[in-house]
């Protein structure tokens, strides 16, 4: 089995060492023989939907943001497409923001999302840097924990239609108030979690990877791994305070 990856403008959105989740992903799928192809996508590459199973796109500051969100627009009928064709997407912070409509910033005009999510983000007055721990519904075995670092200053809001990740334990998540994190809409998922988040929340990564090839090759078991230091550091961060 192979799963084709589409990591999205890895040179503008690349602050926060959320390439790590690309290389937990890959790993993971190595590990049990699944090839997985990754193609990294800059600004003016063509997005054909038919090919990519699983789009990544990272965190960055505003100015980046601002030249993806202009490239994002003149491609959204692809990404719409993908979405709707069941891709699996994991978009993290400033990237999660440009998957809902749009983020406004405090200075300059607004920027457009591609509205996968439904959800928008406006630029909040402090920055909220810390551990997070939430607890989500999308997972039990052999944990229902999620946990990462968060650092931004945008607040994101979830309009009907669009689920949480999950409800934090420590930190602030979306927007400090209604004690929600991320956002998924069927297999798009975007999250403030930085960390990177995937290698400390192995189950979240094998849930990934199943959709990825659920949508490809219909039902999949995956093989058991040895999660020995994974869980170890995922315990770690678990009792870390904000
Ligand atoms: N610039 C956005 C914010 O501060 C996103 C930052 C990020 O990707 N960590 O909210």
């Amino acid at each position: 089995m192979q799963i084709n990856l589409a990591y999205l403008y890895p040179g503008l959105l690349n602050i926060y060492g959320d390439r790590g989740n690309v290389l937990a992903f890959a790993k993971r799928c190595f590990w049990r023989d699944i090839k997985v192809k990754i193609y990294e996508i800059e600004l003016a590459d063509k997005i054909d939907p038919e090919l990519y199973d699983f789009y990544f796109i990272g965190g960055g500051q505003d100015q980046q943001q601002i030249a993806v969100s202009e490239e994002l627009q003149k491609q959204k009928s692809f990404f719409t497409e993908a979405a709707e064709n069941k891709a699996v997407f994991l978009a993290i912070c400033g990237g999660y923001q440009l998957l809902g409509h749009y983020y406004k910033p405090h200075k300059g005009d607004e920027l457009r999302g591609i509205s996968i999510l439904d959800a928008y983000t406006v630029a909040g007055h402090s920055r909220y840097i810390g551990n997070v721990t939430i607890e989500t519904k999308l997972l039990s075995q052999p944990s229902n924990t999620l946990v990462g670092f968060e650092n931004h200053s945008g607040l994101t809001y979830l309009e009907p239609g669009t689920e949480p990740i999950g409800k934090i334990i420590t930190g602030n998540g979306n927007n400090g108030e209604d004690k929600l994190e991320g956002a998924h809409k069927q297999n798009v998922f975007g999250t403030y979690l930085h960390g990177s988040f995937l290698p400390k929340n192995p189950h979240f990564t094998d849930y990934l990877i199943r959709l990825c090839l659920e949508r490809r090759y219909g039902q999949v078991e995956l093989t058991e791994i040895d999660n020995k230091l994974e869980w170890a550091a995922h315990k770690k961060a678990v009792k870390r305070k904000y």
